[in-house]
Parts: structure tokens; sequence; C-alpha cells
């Protein structure tokens, strides 16, 4: 939707799990207003941050020499408070007092659902950057992180199919990603796993041992399970039972973890950011605003923000069929 809001001064904040990229938004949203002649504040700690008035101002060298760094110089935090209706009205007290006429909010689901409501309760203008490795944000193709938390598990399950080949071995590794499928998915496909397991779907060991066993009858040397990790960590544990009972297969676990969320963020992560932030303040300055920064179809472009609020999970049936086509 197009308002006429004069926008003066914006504030950014980062919500939620941390994603590598995050400082890159960070830096083009900062730079972008900036060059607009817009005063830029920094949120520490997201909601939580808000609500404590953590406000720093904002200039050129502020977002200098962070474009490489994971994590976010905002840092970041869980607001559960910010579900009630008159935490968000403390929050929007907060920003007219200092000023701000808008919000930036960079991260997940969960941040999108507490920018969205700032906007429908007070008629703030908001504007989110899909800052979260998962990539379950619906609307965007991608989102800022999840390329490098990719390279990163590929990487580990590179090195752990080194010793799984010496050793003649089977490893299942865990990757994270929540409810979405698809670090697991993607992971699973760039490193010729043999399978794939999802939380979502009932196990199937007869058809993993089968798997693994065909494998070794043609000449594998050693197996990889990949597996999502759903809500909680430790669905491998159970597979490894699973499979030492059903077939004698003694796998090895290794449960990749918060390695996924940090490091240096990869080129296609850094770009996405870099434009996103970008388009987001050109969005918000031409009053098309609440919106989501959101990529389709190899375009960075503004999705009103109620079509974003959802968690996807797309990519199950054609990119399982892939790999299991690839990994005979
Ligand atoms: P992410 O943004 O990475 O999905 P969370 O789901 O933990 O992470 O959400 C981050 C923060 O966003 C929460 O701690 C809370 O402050 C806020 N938030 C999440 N869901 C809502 C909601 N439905 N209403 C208002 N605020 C929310």
């Amino acid at each position: 939707m197009t308002q006429n809001k004069k926008i003066k001064s914006i504030a950014v904040l980062t919500s939620g799990g941390d994603s590598p990229g995050m400082n890159c938004a960070i830096r083009s949203v900062v730079r972008t207003a900036l060059g607009r002649g817009i005063k830029v504040y920094g949120i520490k700690r997201g909601y939580l941050g808000l609500l404590e008035s953590n406000f720093i101002e904002m200039n050129a060298s502020s977002v200098g020499n962070i474009i490489q760094h994971g994590g976010t110089i905002l840092q970041t935090s869980r607001c559960p408070e910010f579900h009630k209706s008159e935490v968000r009205a403390k929050a929007y007290k907060i920003l007219q007092d200092k000023g701000v006429d808008a919000l930036v909010v960079i991260g997940g689901n969960g941040s999108y659902n507490g920018g969205h409501l700032l906007s429908e309760e007070h008629g703030l203008p908001v504007v989110c950057l899909p800052g979260t490795i998962d990539n379950d944000i619906e609307g965007t193709d991608y989102s800022i992180g999840f390329d490098t938390a990719v390279q990163t598990a590929v990487d580990a399950v590179d090195k752990i199919r080194d010793t799984a080949h010496s050793h003649e071995r089977t490893f299942i590794v865990e990757v994270m990603g929540r409810r979405s499928s698809a670090i697991a998915l993607h992971v699973g496909v760039c490193t010729g796993a043999e399978n794939i397991v999802f939380p979502s779907e009932s196990l199937d060991i007869k058809q993993i041992s089968s798997d693994i066993k065909r494998g070794i009858k043609r000449g594998k040397s050693s197996s990889i399970i990949i597996c999502a990790e759903g809500n909680e960590p430790g669905l491998s544990y159970k597979i490894k039972e699973e499979l030492l009972k059903d077939s004698g297969i003694d796998a090895h676990v290794c449960i990749l973890g918060h390695i996924q969320r940090g490091g240096s963020p990869t080129s296609i992560d850094r770009f996405l950011a870099s434009r996103m932030g970008h388009v987001a303040i050109e969005a918000l300055l031409s009053g098309n605003y609440p919106i989501a920064a959101s990529f389709v179809k190899g375009e960075v472009i503004p999705l009103d923000l109620s079509q974003c609020l959802g968690k996807k999970d797309e990519y199950l049936p054609h990119f399982t069929d892939l790999a299991r086509a690839l990994s005979i």
C-alpha cells in the first residue's frame, strides 16, 4: 500500500535467531538511509532492547568493517512479552518519544509477526528483511543466512565423508532448521547423501537399511544420512538405535548444531542482504509499507508484509526426489 507520511528518522533492529549476513543487511539499511538524508538509530537486542530504549545513533562508520562478519553487531534476543498488545503499545510510545518514524526489522517469522502487529495496531511504517538460516519465510525464495548455513554444513559433511570413507562407516549428520527441511535437503543433495530424514515424515528404517546395504553391495565404502533436527535436536540418536536393532549397522552420530549459525557470510548472502536493505529503504521512502524485502525469481522486490507472515516448507517433494535419484 502507498502512504504519504514523511519519513525523517528510522530505527533498525535484529531479532530472533541470528544469521550470517545480518550485518550486511544492517550496513545496507544504514547507508541507504543516510544517503537519502534520513537519521538512523540502531536498536540493540531486538524487541527487548526497544522496550529498554536501547538506541544508538548510527553513521556510515558505525557499519564499517562488518560486512564479512557473522552474527549481528546490534545483537539479538527473544522477547516473549512482545506477544502482548500492551507491551507493543509501550514499544510504539518509545519510538514516538524518540522521534522514530519507521522501523526496520531483520529477523525470522516471529520477528515479522511482531513488526506486522506494530504496523497494524499503531500505523507504524514497518519494513522487514528475512534474516534466518531456516529459509522458511513465506514469499521469499531465499533468506539471508541460508546459503552460508548450507555451505558450513556441506563443508562439515565433506570432512565427515573423509573419515567415513576411510573407516567404511555410516554417519548420521544432524543439521539445523527447526521445522524447516530446507537445509537438510540442500545439504543432502550437495553432499551426495545416501538418505535424508525429516522429522515430519515417519521414519522408514527398513528403507534406510536397504539403501545402505545396496550401496555396500555395489562397492560404496561409506554412507551419510542427513537428518533434519525438527523442533528438538536428537532425532539422529533414534535413527542410530533403530538401524542397529533392524540391521546391525552401527552408525556414528554427528550433530552440527550452532556452528551452522555463525561464520563469515558467503558472497551470495552478502549480495542478497545488500540488495534487500536497499530495496527495503527505497520502498519505505516511496511510501510502500508495511512490506518485506523478498527474493522472487532472481529479483529483490517489496512484498506486502501480510503475504509473508506464514512459514513455508515447499521444498520437500521435488528435492527429495532429486536426492533419491542421485544417491543410488
Ligand atoms: P525468529 O524471528 O527468528 O522466527 P522468534 O520466533 O523467536 O524468532 O521471534 C523473535 C521475537 O519476535 C520473539 O521473541 C518476540 O519478541 C517476537 N514475536 C514472535 N512472534 C510474535 C507474535 N506472534 N507477536 C508478537 N511478537 C512476536
